[in-house]
């Protein structure tokens, strides 16, 4: 006797949401604002430019800027 089996059902592909870029724009540009600073403080600040007197900024971000090459000492 014959089984009839029948065939895989086959679903569509997901879709993926369309993201709103005129909502995510500002975040995008707050963010990079905020990591050009964050790359300021750790690249240059109290090192080849110095907006705060001291070397309190230097000291806690000195691991990081050899980390990532910038000139030190
Ligand atoms: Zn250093």
């Amino acid at each position: 006797m014959a089984q009839s089996v029948a065939p895989p059902t086959v679903s569509a592909p997901a879709v993926p949401a369309k993201l709103p870029l005129a909502a995510i724009a500002p975040w995008a540009v707050f963010f990079g604002i905020l990591m050009l600073v964050l790359l300021y403080f750790v690249g240059a600040e109290q090192g080849a430019t110095s907006v705060f007197n001291g070397t309190d900024i230097h000291e806690w971000v000195h691991d990081a800027r050899h980390l990532l090459g910038f000139p030190c000492h």
